[in-house]
Formats: structure tokens, sequence, C-alpha cells
């Protein structure tokens, strides 16, 4: 897309309230970014649409919007309408575009036009002393509504235990806005469950009023009970030379369509992620933090099946073979155990 440039605005129009999704890009073509003013000044800082077909953080802005219209907000609120472009498609991103989740400051990606976007966005939230950063987001996946952090500090697992107690720790991928966000302030990612479901706007909304009422955020240690936190260990990929399917016996690696509800519960040893045809060089690729392989450290293949090397955790498994393509396969973590980080790290 030419000349991509991002929009600030400190009011609204009333039609945003009720528009949907496919039809946002008419008030708002490109990047939009909405200051409001509440009661305490340091803004909560959202994101929402970064990935087009996600629609629970708009629907969630909408209620929150109508909330507030007759009252003042407990706290200043920037909201950022990201891919409006691809919601109108019903698109995580379109084909002319970057992933607008993997181009904020500490991207791999070269600097383009949506880099440059994000870190405007990035300087103007540390001029306002931004408070605390949510990011929303949906998955296609039979998983529960989790929150991710990138840094284990107190304050941050507070406020990710505060959404749930599934919290996720990850470093890679790399430009995702929580991780950018992470230096200025408390920061999480939410997966709130499939697009279309109430339940997900309902937790997120809830979550996020929570959050707007916050004087401070702890930096006390947290209870082991109110978290349980996992950390990734590798991103799992089909490589672009494999064809794969769910149901098509003639694809390099038939995947089984049971994997799909594994998601956050720990397989055993040597469990079966599908069968390989055809294909000699069919495998996976496994990717660390650090972008090592290690496909082979993690899975094997035996008598046609590939298998699990040893326990693990997968997550964001998804029958959706386009996301499997732009995405992953799925994630594969590890329960770390309870952080002991004292006061005021
Ligand atoms: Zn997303």
């Amino acid at each position: 897309m030419s000349n991509l440039e991002l929009h600030q605005i400190d009011n609204f129009p009333q039609e945003l309230l009720e528009i949907s999704i496919e039809k946002l890009y008419t008030l708002f073509p490109g990047p939009t970014l909405l200051h409001l003013q509440g009661k305490r000044a340091e803004p909560v800082f959202v994101s929402v649409l970064l990935h087009g077909n996600e629609g629970t953080g708009l629907h969630v802005i909408q209620r929150l919007l109508k909330k507030y219209q007759h009252s003042v907000l407990p706290r200043s609120v920037s909201i950022f309408f990201g891919n409006t472009q691809a919601a109108r498609y019903g698109k995580r991103v379109l084909g002319n575009q970057f992933d607008y989740n993997r181009v904020w400051p500490g991207t791999v990606e070269p600097n383009v036009q949506e880099t440059i976007v994000m870190q405007k966005i990035v300087n103007e939230m540390e001029r306002r002393n931004v408070f605390a950063s949510i990011d929303i987001h949906n998955n296609t996946g039979l998983n529960p509504h989790f929150a991710c952090i990138n840094k284990l500090e107190n304050c941050f697992l507070h406020l990710a235990a505060l959404f749930g107690h599934t919290v996720v720790y990850f470093l890679t991928p790399k430009g995702v806005q929580s991780m950018a966000f992470s230096k200025l302030c408390p920061a999480v990612t939410l997966e709130c469950g499939k697009s279309d479901s109430p339940s997900g706007t309902v937790h997120a909304l809830d979550y996020v009023d929570a959050v707007l009422h916050m004087q401070y955020i702890s930096k006390d240690p947290i209870s082991p009970q109110d978290i349980k936190l996992f950390h990734t260990v590798a991103r799992v990929h089909v490589p672009a030379d494999v064809t794969f399917s769910f149901t098509d016996q003639n694809a390099n690696i038939l995947f089984k369509r049971e994997l799909y509800k594994m998601n956050f519960s720990e397989i055993p040893a040597d469990t079966c992620f599908g069968i390989v045809h055809s294909n000699n060089n069919a495998r996976l690729f496994a990717f660390n933090d650090n972008d090592e392989e290690l496909g082979e450290k993690l899975f094997y293949i035996n008598n046609q099946q590939i298998k699990l090397t040893k326990p693990m955790m997968p997550a964001m498994l998804t029958l959706d073979e386009a996301i499997i393509r732009q995405d992953c396969f799925c994630y594969l973590m590890e329960r770390l155990p309870h952080p002991e980080i004292p006061y005021a790290n």
C-alpha cells in the first residue's frame, strides 16, 4: 500500500460505536490512533485489529466507548485501530502488506512503511507516559483465554494474571506490539479465543475496564495460586516445499485432525502428529527463540508417522490451513517454575 500514514485524532465519529469490522475502513482508511482523556492522565494503550480478521478488540472498544459515553473515563486511553484494510476483506493481513504484529520496534523486518508507523506510535505513547499496554487478539483453535508477556517482572505477571491464570511468556516472534511496549510499561497480549465468541468480548472488556481503574500495578511478588506460567520452546512450521492437509491423503503430511483439541494439555512423548506420504523430504521445522531449527530434536519419523520426542504442551494448534502457512502450525510450550522475583525489580 502506498503512503501509509498514522492518523491521530482526539474525538471519534458516532458511527464508530456500531460500525462493522468490514466497514471500519470507511471511517479509518489507514492506521488510526485515538486519544481520549480520563481522570488519570497517564494513558492505557489498547491496540485492536493488528490482525484484520480478529474482531474482539473492536467489539471491546465499541462497548467501552458506549459505557463511558456520558461520563469521564477513569484513566486516559489511547486506542490504535490497526489494519482496517485487511479487516475490510476479513483477512489477517493483505498480500501487499507486512503483518501488523511483526513490525513494531525490535522487528526483524526491513524499514518499511508499517515499521515507521509503529515506531511513531511507540514514540507518541512514550511521550504521553503510557501506564500499561493491552493488545487484543483472537485465534482459531480451541484455546483458553490467556495473556502473553515478554518480560518476567512482577508488574507484568500481575497485569497478565488479572486476565486469567494461564500466562504465556515468549521472546519470539520478534516485532510484536507487546514486546515493543514492554520497554515502556507493563504490557500484555490478550488471546481471547475465537473472533466471533461473545465470551471473549465480555472477558476482555471487563479486563480493560479493570486496568483503567487501577491506580498502580503491583510490583510485589505474585502468589503461586494466581498464575500458571508457560514458556514457548518452539514455533512449529511446515516447510514451504512440503504440502499438508487434514483431509487430503495425497498431501506430503496428513495431520491428525484431533490435534486441535490438545491445546494447553500436556501430551506425552511419541504422540503422533501426522502421517508422512510420498515426499522423502517431509518434515516439520521448529524454531526456538534464537531462531535455531530444532525440528529433528523435537520430532522424529518412525513408520511414516511424525512423532514428538518428549512431552510438550501445544498451543494455537489450528485446522486453518491458511493460518498455518501465514503464521505457524503451533507453538510448543513447557511449564515454567513459579517465578521468585524480588520486590521492585
Ligand atoms: Zn492476532
